[in-house]
């Protein structure tokens, strides 16, 4: 028998047959992500339902030294998920681990499988009149196990922060085949280190996510969206520091969206209106949420009249109904679409201190247009946050070669100036494969020998999603 022969016979022993997939067919949709990446080919899919599975697989991959890799909804952006290319790695799927075990509105916590679509979770809090934040584009397949995995963010960071904020708790299976569990319901507890920190935002290298505890809110029952028309990008930070005063601190997403984002979600989706009677070189989406009676018109218009007296604002409109404010929320997620379909881009997620954002943006952009005349440079994103989406459309006409060399040419020459404004070359998409060598650069001696200590105490044969984050041979 074989080592594979004696894997499939574990995994099926353990799991039944349905919970072990290998024919090429079944695998597919594994081996491909949200943007189109392909991995490799696994050595199976494994599909574990109980936490305890999650932990007998990783035991017997410890003892026969056999690669895995987690995977939740498959939305991550920097290839983590996918099966390594060179290397045939287990594939552990999350998907059957997707229940919700407990929800507690007087402790406002909900404790959940990893492999819940993070959908489910919001509308299981909403149904006892709770609020779960996180909220981005592909909540409808991603899992809260991949959002802890990842440390989200979202549209809401910047007034419940991200998936590090939210978490309570977690259970997770060692990469030696033990489960840790700390399940705990507790706002406040300060007993030594904070281990379940280190597997929020590890990206599946430190051990398997099975199960969270997480942090619910009252639900907001008023909800107010504007879209407003600003001159410049200086303007839109003025206008959002102003808006978390005037706005009480009520203020929930402040999303930039530039000029050709608007066109973009037009192309995809003709039916949606150009919101404002003329164009303008940025809009900011926001929205502003309350759990009681408070008067948020009131609070908007005010923000209105002094963004206008100070040159902030050129025009906005303030959505009348619930069916105005989703038709502004499609123009967020139709834009997304829109990029994708110019196919290859430049995709970033940097963060900058707010105060500098404006000056980065304005460098940026001169350096991007000065290597590439021809390009488009699309910065949006979770502006509150500092967080830019700084993305780069090649010029349509390159050859595939000269667009991917141009591409990387580009992606260090941004890194360079986020360094220079002591920015992030990562605010929530993570490191995994696509960001790992710009990240290594960033590390100072003393982050990188602490990190490569914590990779080699909890998984010292290298076995738990082998090359992502830090390189494959660690010591
Ligand atoms: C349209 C779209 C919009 C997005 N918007 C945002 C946004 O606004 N903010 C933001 O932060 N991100 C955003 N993302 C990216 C985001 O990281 C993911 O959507 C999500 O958090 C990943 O969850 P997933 O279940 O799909 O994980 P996957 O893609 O399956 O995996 C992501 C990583 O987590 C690991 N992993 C998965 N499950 C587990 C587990 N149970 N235990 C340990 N490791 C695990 C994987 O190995 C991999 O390293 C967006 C993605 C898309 C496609």
């Amino acid at each position: 028998m074989t080592a594979h022969d004696e894997l499939l016979t574990f995994l099926t022993t353990t799991l039944g047959p349905s919970g072990v997939l290998c024919d090429d067919v079944d695998i597919a949709r594994y081996r491909i992500d949200w943007a189109g990446a392909q991995g490799g080919i696994p050595l199976a899919i494994a599909r574990p339902a109980t936490p305890e599975q999650v932990a007998e697989i990783l035991g017997y991959c410890h003892r026969n030294d056999i690669p895995v890799v987690p995977q939740g909804g498959g939305s991550g952006l920097v290839e983590a998920a996918l099966p390594d290319r060179d290397t045939p790695e287990l594939v552990i799927s999350l998907e059957r681990l997707n229940g919700i075990r407990h929800v507690d509105p007087i402790n406002f916590s909900m404790s959940v499988d990893a492999g819940c679509i993070l959908q489910t979770i919001k509308d299981a809090a909403e149904a006892e009149d709770c609020f779960f934040p996180l909220t981005l584009g592909a909540q409808g397949s991603c899992q809260i196990g991949g959002n802890i995995a990842t440390n989200a963010g979202g549209l809401n960071v910047l007034r419940y922060g991200m998936m590090r904020q939210l978490v309570l708790g977690v259970e997770v299976a060692l990469p030696d085949g033990r489960l840790l569990c700390d399940m705990k319901a507790l706002h406040k507890n300060n007993t030594g280190y904070d281990l379940k920190q280190l597997f929020i935002g590890a990206e599946g290298t430190l051990g398997i996510v099975t199960g969270a505890v997480i942090k619910l809110f009252p639900r907001p029952q008023v909800t107010r969206t504007a879209l407003i028309g600003c001159p410049d990008v200086e303007s839109v930070l003025k206008l959002y520091a102003q808006s978390r005063r005037s706005c009480c601190d009520l203020l929930s997403a402040f999303e930039l969206i530039p000029r050709i984002c608007l066109e973009l979600a037009i192309e995809v989706a003709p039916d949606l209106p150009d919101p404002l009677d003329e164009g303008h070189p940025v809009y900011i989406l926001m929205e502003v949420a309350a759990s009681g009676p408070v008067n948020l018109d009131g609070m908007i218009e005010a923000l209105f009249e002094i963004g206008i007296e100070n040159g902030w604002i050129n025009d906005g409109v303030l959505a009348t109904s619930d069916h105005q404010a989703k038709q502004l929320w499609r123009i967020r997620e139709a834009m997304l679409e829109g990029q994708q379909r110019r196919g290859e881009h430049l995709r970033t997620d940097v963060s900058l201190p707010l105060s500098a954002l404006s000056e980065f943006h304005h460098r940026a952009q001169l350096s991007m247009e000065e290597t590439s005349p021809e390009c488009t440079v699309i910065a949006y994103g979770h502006v509150g946050d500092g967080n830019l989406h700084f993305n780069v459309l090649p010029p349509p006409t390159l050859e595939q070669e000269a667009k991917r060399s141009l591409l990387h040419e580009l992606e260090l020459q941004l890194f360079d100036i986020v360094a220079e404004f002591s920015g992030s070359i990562s605010a929530e998409h993570g490191i995994g494969r696509a960001k790992q060598a710009p990240f290594l650069e960033t590390l100072t001696a003393p982050e990188h020998e602490i990190m490569r200590g914590i990779k080699r105490q909890l998984d010292p044969r290298g076995m738990m999603s082998p090359g992502r984050i830090l390189p494959a041979t660690h010591d």
